[in-house]
């Protein structure tokens, strides 16, 4: 059940654009992004040793003659060693928190900031959002992409938007009921413990609360979890949903969401190419087929970016939507190669673990995935917590093991910890702990 759909457009015209007319518009953009980029000193030789001009790329399959973009291509030239428009245009720098080095930054001149606005208005409205509704915006408003982008978007819808940003759950929660809030965005972990935090004050948020709609990115977020996250907020029950978001800083930020539909993110076609290729052979995957996902900023004129390797594992699928978009969507995300932990020559994506995990509803959704290293010997514990007041069986970790050996092709311990003891996050949820040297 997925409530009364209102299947509304922003830019009907641009949302049901027959695909051939799409895919003509993009190799025209394409070609004229191509020399845009061309004009930085980075980009021109990147194509010089590929001994690729711009004026080679005539037809579609010639884009695949274009080399990649990788993340460390952004890092080596930080801060504006990418900049391919006029520093006297860019009006915005976002960049990551680069905790864990150089940070990768993007610039927008005002045009940028335009199209992400649109794209971000066009997400809002395909996942059924209205001018009558009253949002809470938590995604963080600093250098992350993502508070912003949301921002600009909802405001463009007409939506009555109240900044939060991210934490402050009891104020968040009063405000709720206060206003009588029908949409909330920010990561899927913070949505998880806002509904824990409810139910805790005695808050029932079907009952107490009005939200209909959550838009939530910034992490992978499993179909269990989103199931959670719909029945525990209320969002089903109030006709509405949980809409995933997809986006990345290299591509000017969040970008990407469920239609109603719930079947997939819309990548916006006049605004991104996209292809899907194998990792090891770069060749395309056939169509359905999982891949990595490489983007094209084919609008964005400070900073744009052309065949971005994003290093995330994907499933597109390209068919006209049942909204009637014509754009791609992406229909199966399985993962962030970053993501990946490699353990004893196998490789782990915590999406993984949380598949297994949230199949069982005795669990909560606050888990931890621990890599133990015995003098040199690596191995893997998921440490996991029951829900309040449920009592698990003696038999329930060997299960629970069995079930996670199978599906991760690795042998992973159980261990159970008292409720409330693991780790909450209010932003990003950090699921990894590697004790290894
Ligand atoms: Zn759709």
């Amino acid at each position: 059940m997925k409530g009364l759909l209102l299947m509304a457009y922003l830019d009907e015209k641009w949302e049901t654009m027959p695909q051939e007319k799409l895919m003509e518009l993009q190799l025209e953009k394409f070609k004229k992004q191509l020399r845009h980029v061309y004009q930085n000193p980075f980009f021109r030789n990147r194509c010089a040793q590929s001994g690729l001009e711009p004026d080679d790329v005539k037809t579609r399959e010639d884009i695949k003659k274009v080399p990649f973009t990788i993340k460390s291509d952004l890092r080596d030239n930080y801060p504006l060693g990418l900049l391919s428009g006029k520093w006297e245009d860019v009006v915005r720098i976002h960049m990551t928190s680069g905790t864990t080095g150089v940070p990768t930054i993007l610039a927008y001149s005002k045009n940028d900031i335009e199209v992400w606005t649109q794209c971000m208005a066009r997400n809002f409205v395909a996942g059924g959002m209205t001018k009558s509704d009253i949002v809470q915006q938590a995604h963080g408003l600093g250098l992350f992409t993502g508070g912003f982008g949301f921002h600009y978007g909802l405001e463009r819808v007409g939506a009555k938007v109240i900044p939060t940003g991210a934490g402050g759950t009891d104020r968040q929660l009063r405000l709720m009921q206060e206003w009588g809030t029908t949409v909330f965005t920010g990561t899927p972990s913070y949505a998880a413990y806002m509904a824990e935090i409810a139910i805790e004050k005695g808050i029932d948020p079907v009952k107490d609360l009005k939200l209909r709609l959550g838009f939530h990115g910034g992490e992978p977020c499993s179909e269990g979890l989103r199931k959670r996250i719909n029945e525990r907020l209320g969002y089903r029950a109030h006709g509405g949903g949980m809409r995933v978001c997809y986006g990345l800083t290299e591509m000017g930020g969040p970008m990407s969401m469920d239609c109603e539909c719930e079947c997939g993110q819309h990548v916006w076609a006049d605004h991104y190419l996209v292809e899907v290729i194998n990792p090891l052979t770069f060749e395309y995957v056939q169509p359905g087929e999982p891949g990595e996902l490489v983007l094209s900023n084919l609008s964005f004129e400070a900073m744009p970016i052309l065949r971005y390797r994003t290093g995330d594992r994907v499933v597109v699928d390209s068919e006209t939507c049942a909204c009637g978009r014509t754009h791609p969507r992406i229909s199966g995300f399985l993962g962030r190669v970053d993501d990946m932990i490699l353990v004893s020559g196998t490789n782990v994506f915590p999406s993984q673990v949380e598949y297994v995990l949230l199949k069982h509803p005795e669990l909560s959704e606050n888990w931890q995935l621990v890599v133990l290293d015995k003098r040199g010997l690596h191995s893997i514990k998921v440490e996991v917590e029951p829900v309040v007041g449920c009592q698990l069986d003696e038999d329930f970790i060997p299960r629970l093991e069995k079930e996670l050996h199978d599906y991760l092709e690795i042998k992973c311990g159980v261990e159970i910890k008292p409720v409330g003891s693991l780790p909450r996050f209010e932003g990003k949820a950090v699921r990894v702990v590697d004790k290894r040297n």
